[in-house]
């Protein structure tokens, strides 16, 4: 069932646009959210669909155990990053030297699978001693993450969780290659625009050039990349903080001194520091050292980081698990952000595992080992058990 289930997820398209204006049956979440909902029915558990955004909905299923002691979320997401310049087929995945090849087979079907039949395994077998098991699935993780936003929002708002309280512990799915990742760095997005003052490119004179103005902005902000790194002493496990300039437009014409010029700014933050303050962090930084005035919008992307405070002996009865089921594994930091921090910030325990390595998301030719996604599928079970 696991495999054939993996192909069925990876031939079903659920392209996150990324902020991009695309549009066509490949993108967004709703037919495999369908697809999700049906597996949920089918097995007779209650489910709750709900749109976030038109055609972007979250599902999730809900095990209820008879005598449970505690509930355990199994987190996955629905979309997966768009397709452009794959050298595989996408959506028809192909099996050789046991990999499975196919957008989203390692990121982040591969784990999708691995949670919903361990749930699965969980409903039909009903073990004495499982825990309430809530699986989520949201949508829009590889972008803005209002997905899990919302469903974790909804806690605080009394939803009506049929165990009537938030989860005890969360384990995310990502390729980790079963190891347990118990920290990462946030990531916090945001645009600096400088002004100026079109005229005819014939006598610049006449105007203000606002990519000469961008251009000391950037030479400033390539100075304060480099302080970025010691403001705070690095995580052991995640590194130091990080700026980084990714893009930049303006102009409208060769021969028009342009009026406009903008930058987007892609700030990494460490586990404790809060991902807003780091945007008025930088303008107190740089607004002193130039003169004239530059526009910071807020920040379109604010994920938190993920601490290892509170997720350590959630991590070593995870790794007790994996240890049985795949011999030792260990804990680890990781440079990108998931779904963990947003659940953790809502007081639930948070541990990033799943069957697959970071080096093989998002590739032109994603592939996840088979025999590791058998191995995470029997560690999902297990771990529900305890
Ligand atoms: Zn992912």
């Amino acid at each position: 069932m696991l495999l054939p289930l993996l192909q069925q997820l990876i031939s079903i398209p659920s392209q996150n646009p990324m902020g991009r204006d695309v549009s066509g049956p490949e993108y967004l979440e709703g037919r495999l959210a369908d697809f999700v909902e049906g597996f949920f029915r089918d097995l007779g558990v209650r489910c709750e669909r709900t749109e976030i955004a038109p055609g972007r909905p979250n599902v999730v299923g809900y095990f209820e155990s008879p005598g449970a002691q505690r509930t355990v979320m199994l987190d996955a997401h629905l979309d997966t990053v768009p397709v452009d310049g794959m050298t595989i087929p996408p959506y028809s995945p192909t099996i050789a030297e046991g990999k499975i090849y196919g957008r989203g087979s390692c990121d982040i079907k591969g784990g999708l699978a691995a949670m919903l039949t361990a749930f699965a395994r969980l409903v039909k077998e009903s073990p004495a001693g499982a825990a309430n098991v809530v699986m989520t699935c949201a949508c829009d993780e590889e972008h803005t993450q209002v997905g899990i936003e919302a469903l974790c929002a909804a806690w605080t708002r009394g939803h009506a969780n049929p165990f009537r309280r938030t989860p005890d512990v969360a384990l995310i799915a990502e390729p980790t290659n079963l190891d347990a990742v118990v920290a990462h760095r946030g990531a916090t997005r945001w645009r600096i625009i400088t002004r100026g003052r079109a005229c005819h490119s014939s006598e610049p004179r006449n105007g203000v050039n606002a990519i000469y103005r961008m251009g000391r902005v950037l030479a400033e902000l390539e100075q304060f990349a480099e302080i970025v790194r010691g403001i705070n002493p690095p995580h052991r496990l995640v590194g130091p903080a990080t700026l980084s300039v990714g893009r930049i437009t303006g102009g409208q014409s060769v021969n028009v001194v342009p009026d406009c010029c903008t930058i987007e700014i892609d700030r990494r933050v460490l586990p404790g520091e809060d991902p807003v303050a780091v945007i008025d962090q930088l303008g107190d930084w740089l607004r002193p050292r130039l003169d004239f005035e530059i526009e910071m919008e807020p920040a379109y992307i604010v994920s938190r980081a993920l601490g290892d405070e509170d997720n350590g002996p959630l991590a070593d009865e995870l790794l007790s698990v994996v240890a049985e089921v795949a011999g030792p594994h260990q804990k680890i930091g990781v440079p990108y952000g998931t779904h963990a921090s947003t659940i953790a910030s809502f007081g639930v325990p948070s541990v990033v595992f799943g069957p697959g390595s970071i080096l093989q998301a998002h590739t032109k030719d994603e592939w996840l080992a088979i025999d590791e996604l058998e191995l995470a599928t029997e560690v999902y079970y297990r771990f529900c058990l305890r």
